[in-house]
């Protein structure tokens, strides 16, 4: 299977790569029936089995698509960890032939299959590029899968992951000594999708005021109709002055060129992987006065929402989870004034608990 991908350089490169970022397996699929052309990854198991969402997404080449589903789910093991839950982190990508390729049942269920060769160790989701049938139509092959309506449930996570960027935010007001009130803040968010959208419904009930960007018209629209969003050029929102800047597309989008045109005071948004090269742009962002709140930090909240539902959790201790996002932001936000980067201060925060819970594990055990 892995020879209709990659010449034999490629495959040294990925097992390369699967060192570097210390995965536990890199699976890659092709179905010839359906065309589906995908890529599983599990970073780690150490806390439980790996939940992350699955992304449809047409990448320029296949090393991107690699790239990609390698530090998503990366993301994800540091994500489950800082919110303490007892899973583990992987991701999946679905290589489109081209863009905005239309989804369909059959490529649907062919990725359940795929999925459902993890027997439980890989729980898939929606991410960019999947909606709730699509999830419906995996489930129909495999029990492995969260954010369904019908055989499998949760729904759309993303209300989830915007209310907890906003507690992120709210560590973010508090830890630059302003008043935890979004009234008079204004905020710049890039990508008014399915977590843009919910953000920014919530900064408005709060009294902030939106810019929004997106190379999506009709989303673009919605937020200018809906929330009085001031519409700027997607190749202007970053660098728009602010107080808030929302990052909620695409990964990658900040690295160390673009964190020295920022003007903005904080970062804190719902895409995962905001900056280029975390370790290196986290330290600029920091020495140019910007406070950055951890992605994997403040996005978690679909995430728990998810992972409670599989745990069999309450209301209850969801909701508190969903809430300790904000003290959980708070504690790194000022550990990071002792170490290099907020970004540093994540990382340690959740190899710590990885662990701990790694040691709880063979106690149990
Ligand atoms: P989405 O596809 O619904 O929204 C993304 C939006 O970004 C789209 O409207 C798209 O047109 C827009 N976009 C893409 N490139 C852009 C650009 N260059 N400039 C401006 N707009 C651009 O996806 P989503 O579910 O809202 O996820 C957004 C981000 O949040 C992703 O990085 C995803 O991995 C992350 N995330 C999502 C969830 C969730 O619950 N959905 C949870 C955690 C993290």
């Amino acid at each position: 299977m892995l020879s209709t991908y990659l010449d034999s350089e490629d495959t040294m490169n990925t097992l390369e790569q699967m060192i570097d970022f210390g995965h536990e397996r890199v699976c890659f699929h092709n179905d010839p029936e359906t065309g589906l052309r995908a890529i599983i990854a599990i970073h780690s198991t150490k806390l439980g089995n790996g939940l992350g969402g699955t992304r449809r997404w047409h990448y320029a080449t296949e090393a991107d698509a690699l790239y990609d589903v390698l530090r998503l789910s990366e993301g994800m093991t540091y994500k489950s960890a800082c919110a303490n839950l007892p899973m583990g982190g992987a991701k999946s990508v679905i290589l489109l032939p081209t863009p905005g390729h239309p989804q369909s049942e059959a490529e649907a269920r062919a990725m359940g299959r795929f999925v459902d060769t993890f027997q439980g160790a890989y729980i898939a989701a929606e991410d960019v590029g999947v909606d709730i049938q699509f999830i419906d139509w995996m489930a129909q092959e495999t029990s492995h899968v969260k954010g369904g309506e019908t055989l499998c449930t949760g729904g759309d996570p993303s209300p989830f992951t915007a209310q907890g960027v906003i507690n992120g935010m709210k560590a973010c007001l508090a830890h630059s000594g302003h008043a935890v009130d979004f009234s008079g803040v204004h905020a710049a968010i890039q990508g008014v999708g399915k977590v843009g959208y919910h953000i920014a419904k919530i900064l408005t009930e709060l009294g902030a005021t939106i810019t929004a960007a997106d190379i999506n018209k009709e989303n673009l629209n919605r937020v200018v109709e809906e929330f009085d969003a001031q519409p700027v050029d997607p190749d202007d929102i970053l660098t728009t002055k602010c107080d808030l800047l929302v990052p909620c597309a695409l990964g990658g989008v900040i690295d160390t060129n673009m964190a020295r045109k920022l003007k903005c005071e904080i970062i804190c948004g719902g895409a995962n992987n905001i900056l280029g090269d975390p370790n290196e742009d986290a330290v600029v962002l920091k020495s140019a006065g910007i406070l950055y709140a951890p992605d994997f930090v403040v996005n978690a909240g679909g995430i728990i929402h998810l992972a409670g539902l599989h745990l069999n959790m309450t209301t209850e201790e969801l909701n508190r989870k969903s809430d300790e996002i904000e003290t959980t932001t708070a504690h790194i936000l000022q550990k990071g004034e002792e170490m290099e980067s907020t970004y540093a201060a994540a990382i340690a925060l959740a190899k710590q608990r990885i662990a701990e819970g790694s040691k709880e594990q063979v106690h149990a055990g």
